[in-house]
């Protein structure tokens, strides 16, 4: 096993959005927990940065027509086909301490932002999109101190009793695909 380092000068994870849980749900923005949407709104305002912010996860009882809770919303990406998040600065002015593109919001970033690329706890899960796992295998087991914490804390937020949970279609990505997008809005997850 090894420690967790990001790649030099590599900015994928703040660029680039995947498809999720499939193709036609649209691509996924950062996930943004209800507690945090309005404090990154008012970040947004403040620096004068756009931000789009669509529901992402909801839950309600079963037969519902709809979720009654949004356990999590999405900030999407400011390109059309839905990357590169709108606080990832890429003027080049300046670089990230592992020099990639500086996050404009660094020290106040979406949990989600801090737990990245660990996507489950005890053992460790890598993100396999992570340029790390691409580049040097698909595990680490140190330097993940900080992630380990965020995730734990996204854990605790989204966690409901609820037995049925909705997703929210986007309608976002590439242009090329749009034809096998679902209509943007809640999607029971089956
Ligand atoms: S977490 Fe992974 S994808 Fe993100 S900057 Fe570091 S190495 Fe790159
Ligand atoms: S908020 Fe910052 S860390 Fe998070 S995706 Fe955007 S630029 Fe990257």
């Amino acid at each position: 096993m090894a420690d967790f380092h990001c790649i030099p000068e590599c900015s994928d994870c703040c660029t680039y959005r995947e498809y999720y849980p499939g193709k036609r749900f649209g691509k996924v923005g950062v996930l943004i927990l209800p507690e945090e949407r309005d404090r990154i709104a008012k970040l947004a305002y403040d620096q004068g940065v756009r931000v789009r912010m669509l529901p992402r996860v909801g839950v309600s009882e079963a037969g519902g027509a709809g979720p009654s809770r949004i356990i999590a919303y999405q900030m999407m990406g400011r390109d059309a086909n839905g990357d590169t998040c709108p606080f990832l600065d890429t003027s080049g002015v300046s670089k990230s301490p592992h020099g990639g593109h500086p996050c404009r919001i660094y020290e106040q970033r979406p949990l989600a932002c801090s737990a990245y690329p660990l996507s489950g706890r005890n053992p460790s899960v890598l993100d396999p999109k992570c340029k790390y796992c691409k580049e040097c295998g698909p595990s680490a087991d140190g330097n993940l101190e900080s992630e380990t914490q965020a995730l734990l804390k996204i854990e605790r937020s989204v966690a409901s009793d609820l037995p049925t949970v909705w997703r929210f279609a986007t309608g976002i990505g590439e242009e090329s695909d749009r034809e096998h997008f679902l209509e943007p809005g809640w999607v029971r997850d089956c």
